[in-house]
């Protein structure tokens, strides 16, 4: 039998609003579309949460909109010390404008305190104190799992030159020191957390810029007092509601009105 697809049954209108939008590519928590300037690009936040490289999947009513604003908060922080990023301004309560990049293909993975795959990798124990901040890089591919690797492997296969490498170094160390202050200023412990840099092109020149997301989907957060963790270990270990967990992390950082009541429909200060 047949069947009427949805967007041919929507009036005129939003079928038109619907055409004009051209979705470059989608992930497992986002969406990017095409932006309303050449060189711009429109990211939405999708309310999915997807963990051990998608094998745990689960719909997470308002982590899109929370992910939305923690990660304009942090971007904007980080614009206003230097620390260039792609983040040019929010939309609405699932999307945000950025500059369009190209992605370097590596997860930058800076830890301050032992968690998750560095523990099993190396047996260290949750939460031990690490001697300095560890940066390490993984190769992006989902298929592969985002393999760790070395500089020799990123220089050998030509990821990132020796100049990106050194520049990406000095970004991940700025991002964990500001991200370190303004977690522990609202008594949150930054455990460890992953960027993904992009180049941009001004002209003749290329800089590259902080990209993608900064959100509790991509750090460990844990509370300095009580040790709860408020970040994606919530859904990836089941330790309770995420958007709980989320809407806190907002409400210490003032993104959301104190007296909030724990959300499924977030309200946000403008
Ligand atoms: O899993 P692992 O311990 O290596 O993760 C280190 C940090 O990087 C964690 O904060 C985790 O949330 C983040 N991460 C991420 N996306 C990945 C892998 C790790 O955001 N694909």
């Amino acid at each position: 039998m047949w069947s009427t697809p949805a967007e041919t049954r929507l009036p005129n209108i939003e079928r038109n609003k619907m055409a004009r939008r051209i979705k470059i590519y989608e992930g497992k928590a986002k969406i990017l579309y095409e932006g309303p300037e050449p060189g711009t690009i429109v990211q939405y936040f999708k309310d999915d949460a997807t963990a051990f490289n998608a094998e745990k999947m689960e719909v997470i009513d308002g982590k899109g909109v929370l992910n939305n604003r923690l990660s304009e908060f942090f971007m904007t922080g980080l614009n206003n010390i230097g620390v260039p990023t792609h983040f040019l301004k929010r939309l609405n309560m699932r999307e945000q404008l950025v500059r369009a990049c190209e992605i370097i293909p590596l997860e930058i993975i800076v830890r301050n305190y032992a968690a998750g795959t560095i523990c099993t990798r190396l047996g260290l124990e949750e939460g031990a104190a690490l001697p300095r901040p560890i940066v390490e890089y993984c190769y992006k591919d989902d298929a592969l799992g985002d393999p760790l690797v070395s500089e020799e492997h990123i220089a050998a296969f030509g990821w990132a030159s020796q100049q990106d490498m050194d520049d990406v170094l000095s970004l991940a160390l700025r991002v964990n020191d500001f991200m370190s202050g303004v977690m522990m200023a609202v008594g949150i412990r930054l455990v460890d957390f992953k960027i993904e840099i992009g180049r941009v092109y001004d002209g003749d020149f290329q800089r590259l810029v902080v990209a993608d997301e900064i959100s509790p989907d991509s750090c460990r957060l844990w509370d300095i007092e009580t040790g709860r963790k408020l970040d994606k270990d919530v859904f990836r270990r089941d330790l309770g509601n995420l958007t709980d967990a989320y809407t806190e992390v907002a409400r210490r950082l003032g993104v959301m009105p104190k007296n909030a009541a724990p959300m499924g429909k977030p309200t946000l200060i403008n």
